[in-house]
């Protein structure tokens, strides 16, 4: 069965984000709440929550194109349009009478082989479908979404007493289509992202007040070290809000059995309860653990004393060196005391849920990194401590060593076996770690194969059918002499025998664009013909990598900037993750780009046929582009500015990324000839002239800086052609030496020194 028709029911905050998410897939989808109180629109809350998502940041819609597949209406008279629909999913209010009486509704309305799921986080299925006929039961099952759905990869699926062919092809669509990493998980409370995360959260609050220790410590301690988000525990509840926190542990303690260690952690500490009951629910409220103070003038981080309940100046975290699991495990002060109790007992208590909640090791690990956002799941971190020691540190500190990991005792959780990766089964043999169908990881090749170049900032790898895939690998990727001179080297290896080759990575981004470090060294030892040099090689490669006799296909996520966006635009094709955020935004730092950008981006919007007449609407739309900084917040938006073509894919679920743009390297290079040399004939002053006076009255307004103006000034000079005549045709060579020239002139003014500074220290651009 395919999913070609979707509907959601219950337009709240994840009903409404579930929905966007399917319309970000393309696929219809119908989203009902009820009938709206004292509104002539009957339909006004589904509505409105599609208003609203319009707004939102972050957008929960990937493209605002993407609302008009989104049709509203109420559970009154709206309820026949579920009759078309291959998937219905519940999102209604936490509430097993209102769930069941909706279900006994949808017997007589849902299609005979339509599946309805529930996103419940507390109800157990068996508990949902009481009393609904077999057909319904065989039909339904929980899909369990986390906030927000678009953001969040972690989808857990329960499936009950569903027809495996429905689960498989409902966890088929939600992997390549919503982009999800499906886990499927036992119907037991929690399930397993929240059953653990659940405790951690509870015990890493008890202990907190338990030993009266500053949220600066608890939330240094329970992040980095661990490899989990530097919110930690305090200030992850800010974040989701801390009056959740009752009705999760409510509900928690209401249906795990009485002997589960949840139970000991006790009820809602009275601090909790107090500030809830004054409004200090989180970052939604007048602030939670954290708030920012701006009484009598003030902008102050306050952070809350756990012992007397008052606000206090947030100070630095005493963590010192203590910068991993093992090592903070060691400390012989409060904060060690703090991590031994809640790290010993969260990664004991996951140890010894298996198979209780989940078939095997794996799918717990993969659940905590997809819903919580941790590097590395508990096994994974058992492993880095060692099973041995994480026993040996269990029974010290006075707890029960699970099953699981006194099998675990002399080996490991997972093991590289013939370069394959494999785990340890609660059957205590290994058994491969497998991969769904078509997807391929670098993360895989790389354990069982050496790469063929390597440098410290980036390596060639072999994916198979005579494709090679460049990685980089410097921090936050960005690009210097090295990732250059191995692009270089890549080109060269490709061309000796190879049918193509991917530019792909598995960090958090594909590139943050140029090693601004470095040039800004170089300029302040005004080593100006090595800069250019650097400027002018860059260039150079790049422009080999358009012109290679073999397809390039580019294929980011996450950010893609720069000089990473300018990878893209010489590419051959992209394959994109559908979360990539891709813009050139070096007139943030006082520059222009400097590697072919300006040069594929004005050739580009000229090439549009969309565009209306004349060159002046496509240089001002480039001009825009650049000046502003402008950055895509998701693929399809790179769409609209060009960054992307309209041809060039869209890749929902992160791991099928090096996969599909694999096949469409293949693809191409079936009967591939290069690109031919391109012209653009330009106007020049005129041009030039015109952008000008837009940029003067934007100063005008106050809406730019007077060095805002010259930056926009030298980019002006580039997109116009620079002294160009309209009848001349500019060659590609042309357009870089006007880049280049602009470049050079801006990096010598200290205005642009101080913007690349300010950039280095704070991460954010300087308006100067
Ligand atoms: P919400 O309160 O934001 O939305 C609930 C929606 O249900 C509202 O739009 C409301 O109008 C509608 N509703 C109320 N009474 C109804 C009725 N009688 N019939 C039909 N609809 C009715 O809640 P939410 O946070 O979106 O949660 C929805 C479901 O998702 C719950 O089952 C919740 O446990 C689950 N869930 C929530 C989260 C989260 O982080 N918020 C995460 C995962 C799962």
């Amino acid at each position: 069965m395919t999913i070609r028709k979707a509907a959601v029911i219950g337009a709240g905050v994840m009903g409404s984000g579930i929905a966007a998410q399917i319309a970000n897939a393309g696929v219809p989808v119908v989203l009902l709440d009820i009938v709206a109180k004292d509104n002539p629109n009957r339909s006004a809350i589904a509505e409105g929550a599609v208003a609203r998502m319009l707004k939102a940041d972050p957008a929960p819609f990937m493209h605002p194109s993407a609302a008009k597949l989104v049709t509203t209406g109420n559970l009154e008279d709206d309820l026949g349009l579920l009759g078309e629909c291959d998937w219905i999913v519940e999102a209604v209010l936490e509430d097993l009478d209102v769930k069941r009486s909706l279900y006994e509704r949808l017997e007589s309305v849902r299609k005979a082989d339509a599946i309805v799921s529930s996103n419940t986080s507390t109800i157990p299925l068996k508990l949902l479908t009481e009393g609904r006929t077999d057909a319904f039961r065989k039909h339904f099952v929980i899909t369990h979404f986390f906030n927000p759905p678009r953001y969040m990869r972690l989808l857990e699926i329960v499936p009950g007493e569903a027809e495996p062919e429905k689960v498989a092809a409902l966890s088929d669509f939600a992997d390549r289509r919503l982009g999800k990493g499906v886990v499927v998980t036992k119907d037991t409370p929690g399930f397993i992202a929240n059953r653990i995360g659940g405790y951690w959260i509870a015990a890493g609050l008890a202990h907190a007040i338990d030993l009266a220790l500053d949220i600066e410590d608890a939330d240094a301690a329970m992040g980095r070290p661990f490899g989990f988000p530097k919110t930690g525990i305090f200030g992850l509840l800010d974040l989701v809000g801390i009056d959740l926190m009752p009705h999760v542990g409510r509900s928690m303690r209401a249906t795990l059995p009485k002997n589960d260690a949840y139970q000991k952690l006790g009820g809602t500490p009275p601090l909790v309860e107090k500030m809830i009951a004054e409004g200090y629910t989180g970052r939604k409220g007048k602030g939670g653990f954290y708030r920012l103070d701006r009484s009598g003038g003030k902008r102050e981080k306050q952070a809350i004393d756990l012992v007397t309940g008052e606000y206090r100046p947030v100070r630095e975290a005493r963590l010192g060196d203590a910068k991993t699991a093992g090592a903070i495990l060691q400390r012989q002060d409060k904060i060690g005391e703090y991590a031994r109790r809640v790290m010993l007992s969260t990664l004991g208590y996951a140890a010894s849920l298996v198979p209780e909640i989940a078939d095997d090791v794996v799918a717990v690990d993969e659940a905590m990194r997809l819903g919580y956002n941790w590097k590395k799941g508990p096994f994974q971190l058992i492993d880095e401590i060692g099973p041995d020691a994480f026993a040996a540190a269990l029974e010290k500190q006075g707890m029960a060593v699970p099953k699981l990991v006194e099998s675990a005792r002399g080996r490991s959780f997972y093991r590289v076996a013939d370069g394959r990766l494999e785990h340890l089964t609660t059957s205590g043999a290994y058994a491969e770690v497998k991969r769904p169908d078509g997807v391929l990881l670098l993360e895989d090749v790389k354990r069982r194969s050496k790469p063929l170049a390597k440098n410290g900032s980036a390596s060639l790898w072999d994916i198979g059918d005579g494709v090679a895939c460049l990685e980089f690998h410097s921090k936050m990727n960005a690009l210097d002499t090295e990732s250059m001179a191995l692009i270089q080297k890549a080109i060269d290896i490709v061309k000796k025998g190879m049918k193509a080759l991917v530019v792909y990575n598995e960090g958090s981004n594909f590139s943050v664009g140029a090693n601004i470090g470095l040039a800004l060294y170089a300029a302040n030892i005004a080593a100006w013909p090595m800069i250019e040099e650097m400027v002018a090689s860059g260039q150079k490669i790049y422009k080999a990598l358009k012109y290679a006799p073999f397809p390039v296909v580019a294929a980011p996520s996450g950010m893609a900037l720069g000089g990473g966006c300018e990878i893209l635009l010489h590419s051959d094709a992209v394959q994109a993750h559908a979360e990539s955020y891709i813009g050139l935004v070096e007139t943030g730092v006082g520059l222009v780009p400097g590697w072919g950008g300006c040069k594929e981006m004005i050739m580009r919007w000229m090439a549009n046929k969309k565009r209306p007449g004349g060159p002046m609407p496509a240089i001002s739309q480039t001009f825009e582009t650049i000046a502003m900084a402008k950055v895509a917040k998701s693929a399809m938006e790179a769409k609209d500015l060009l960054f992307l073509r309209a041809e060039d894919g869209i890749t929902m679920n992160r791991d099928r990324l090096l996969a599909d743009a694999k096949a469409k390297a293949l693809a191409l290079a079936a009967d591939y000839t290069p690109p031919q040399p391109a012209t653009v004939s330009l106007p020049g002053p005129t041009a030039r002239a015109a952008l000008g006076l837009a940029v003067g009255e934007l100063q005008r307004q106050g809406k730019a800086t007077q060095y805002d103006g010259t930056v926009a000034g030298a980019l002006a000079e580039v997109l116009s052609g620079g002294d160009t005549d309209i009848v001349d045709e500019l060659t590609e060579d042309q357009l870089l030496a006007l880049e280049r020239r602009a470049f050079m002139t801006l990096l010598r003014n200290s205005k642009t020194l101080a913007r690349m500074e300010h950039m280095l220290e704070t991460g954010k651009p300087l308006r100067n």
